[in-house]
């Protein structure tokens, strides 16, 4: 079983001509290029327009001046160095500022530059506000991607967060998975490592990262079946990327083949209009429609995925629409008095985020009194 070896210069792909790397050194320059051999080959190059190439190799258009480093304004929420708390039970730990490769899409890329400093190496003073805070049941491992880290150091962040007790589930992030499998069937450690952490009332998740169902080769689905076997919880999430999944077929045949081997698809994504992606949005209204019509065609596990935006107001599900309205719900709010509100616009077939809707119809939120009158 091989190591894959990192690709992280233009020069090194000798399937670009000496034109295309020149004229793609510039986006380079700006927003960091890493992929390996292995997710290479999985590229067709006979097709320009090829999924994974879209994925992974950058696009001139990445330089258009579109969108916002920080789209989220996730930096807003950052509470002690590495730390981030939008919502009341759920912490995030920003403990990689590495990732096995890096997608053009990425909504964290201000992480890969060289003056962020939004990722620590130490993570106690994140461990201490954790502590401090008994409302935290769910902490996230992200970054970055933490599975990048050695084992070692991924058992020292577990063992201060297991020392916790109202630290329940701890969740990793990662597209490991997909950009090197090798990672997880190498090394026995970690699969132990994910199995020693369930404990009764507690349990491990891994959040992968498929786009494609391409990236399903036999390898990627060994080391996710070897999680499993080890006693973690996977689950998917990815966003809609145009060129890559924006079509009914793939959508639908990504989650079969994942709920096929056990890992149900968990959250759908908005791409975030980060700088940089202007190439890789698509309009919301088209995506929902592109989202109803893959679920349709799935089976059951794969209907629960819910398609949502990861506003800096909060995750916000883009729940239906009609003929000439389309009706949102917060499913986490960052201001409490927005939990579960609902928000009903007239539609824009162009919108790409929540901003660019602007004839608001109605909303209405469903309070804790009225929710405590129904239960009654
Ligand atoms: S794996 Fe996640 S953090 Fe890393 S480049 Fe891709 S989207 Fe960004």
């Amino acid at each position: 079983m091989k190591n894959p070896k990192y690709v992280i210069r233009l020069k090194q792909v000798a399937e670009l001509s000496h034109e295309e790397r020149d004229e793609l050194q510039a986006v380079t320059d700006k927003f960091v290029f890493r992929s390996n051999d292995y997710y290479q080959e999985l590229i067709n190059w006979e097709d320009p327009d090829d999924p994974i190439r879209q994925l992974i190799m950058p696009n001139l258009r990445e330089l258009d001046d579109w969108g916002k480093l920080d789209a989220s304004g996730e930096e807003s929420f950052t509470k002690v160095p590495g730390l981030e708390h939008k919502y009341p039970s759920t912490a995030l730990l920003l403990c990689s500022d590495v990732c096995a490769g890096y997608c053009r899409y990425c909504f964290r890329k201000r992480l890969f530059m060289t003056e962020n400093e939004e990722v620590v190496k130490d993570v106690r003073p994140g461990v201490e506000y954790i502590r401090q805070h008994p409302e935290i049941t769910n902490v996230l491992l992200t970054g970055g991607d933490p599975l990048i880290l050695a084992t070692v150091r991924l058992e020292e962040i577990f063992e201060q967060l297991y020392a916790i007790p109202h630290v329940r589930i701890v969740r990793i992030g990662s597209k490991l998975p997909a950009f090197n499998p090798y990672r997880i069937l190498k090394d026995s450690k970690l699969t132990d490592l994910l199995g020693r952490y369930r404990t009764m009332g507690r349990q491990v998740y891994i959040m992968a990262h498929f786009d494609h169902p391409r990236e399903l080769t036999e390898v990627a689905v060994e080391g996710l079946r070897a999680m499993l076997d080890a006693g973690a919880k996977v689950v998917n999430q990815n966003p809609i990327i145009r060129g890559v999944n924006d079509s009914v077929d793939t959508l639908r045949e990504l989650w079969d083949r994942l709920s096929y081997n056990g890992i149900p698809p968990y959250y759908i994504f908005q791409c975030r209009p980060t700088l940089g992606n202007a190439p890789y949005t698509t309009p919301i209204e088209h995506n929902l429609a592109l989202v109803e019509a893959a679920r349709q065609k799935s089976s059951g596990l794969a209907k629960r995925v819910r398609f949502v935006m990861s506003h800096a107001t909060g995750k916000i599900e883009v729940v239906a629409m009609t003929e000439k309205l389309i009706i949102f719900r917060y499913h986490s709010a960052a201001h409490p008095g927005d939990e579960g509100r609902v928000m009903i616009f007239e539609r824009n077939p162009e919108a790409a985020w929540l901003e660019d809707y602007t004839e608001l119809v109605n909303t209405h939120v469903v309070t804790n009194e009225a929710a405590a009158e129904l239960a009654a």
